[in-house]
């Protein structure tokens, strides 16, 4: 059965005491749930991941990075790549988060490179995509889900879809309040299992975890977590306090 997954996508908020202090809560919050079948991921920005590690230590709490880059090492001044990610102790990162896409110039080839990089260097991936407002209204929606997922993913392998998480994004829903429906998600994610089943099989796309990503908060998330292909969320502004995000770690 695939999992279930909440991750916590910090953004370039908190600073260091910020940030352990709120992995602190999240770990003590985490430790009288029974979670079975969800995971429970955060993502702190690069400077604090050492300090978020060692607090979650030994917890059910998963750190992961926002971004890394493709390199293996070298003259990329400021860049993070993935073998620090990983010498750090860490098994995720997420990739393609449409801030990355719009505000630093990431296409579908870099992203490409970059799961590729991931990938061989064993870490997972928490592949972001999703439409932007234009895109909805002019019903050109399923079009560019599918050719995000295709030119950064369907390169791949049928066995290296198992470090592979996909993250449901329409843009129009980040940080605005607005999500989308639970219809809607579902709509979509049965869309994209669809596209993979036929990539690749049907169960490879069944046990590919989808999570929606968009203005969830602890009113709207039960609703759509329920949705058969939605399996849990990549969550932003209510990821930044522990009450909240807890509560989305329950809404299963
Ligand atoms: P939001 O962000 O929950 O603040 O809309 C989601 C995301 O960007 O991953």
């Amino acid at each position: 059965m695939r999992k279930q997954i909440v991750a916590g996508n910090w953004k370039m908020n908190k600073n260091v005491q910020e940030s352990t202090q709120l992995a602190n809560e999240i770990v003590n919050g985490v430790k009288d749930l029974t979670l079975d079948n969800t995971r429970v991921i955060v993502t702190p920005t690069f400077v604090n991941i050492s300090e978020v590690v060692k607090v979650t230590e030994g917890s059910a709490v998963e750190v992961a990075a926002q971004n890394m880059h493709q390199a293996k090492s070298g003259a990329y001044t400021g860049e993070i790549s993935a073998e620090m990610l990983t010498s750090l102790g860490l098994k995720s990162v997420i990739l393609g988060h449409s801030e990355r896409r719009e505000y630093f110039g990431e296409t579908d080839a870099i992203l490409a490179e970059k799961v590729n990089s991931a990938l061989a260097n064993g870490l997972e991936v928490i592949f972001c995509f999703g439409e932007v407002l234009e895109d909805r209204k002019s019903n050109n929606h399923f079009n560019v889900v599918e050719s995000q997922i295709k030119n950064g993913l369907f390169h791949l392998p049928a066995d290296a879809w198992k470090n592979i998480v996909l993250a449901y994004e329409p843009v129009w829903a980040i940080g605005t309040g607005e999500t989308a429906s639970p219809e809607q998600a579902q709509e979509m994610h049965a869309f994209i299992r669809k596209i993979v089943a036929a990539k690749y099989n049907v169960e490879l796309a069944e046990n590919v975890s989808i999570l929606y990503g968009g203005s969830v908060k602890p009113g709207n998330a039960k609703e759509i977590f329920s949705k058969v292909d939605v399996d849990g969320g990549l969550i932003g502004g209510a990821a930044l306090n522990s009450a909240d995000f807890l509560a989305l770690v329950q809404s299963f």
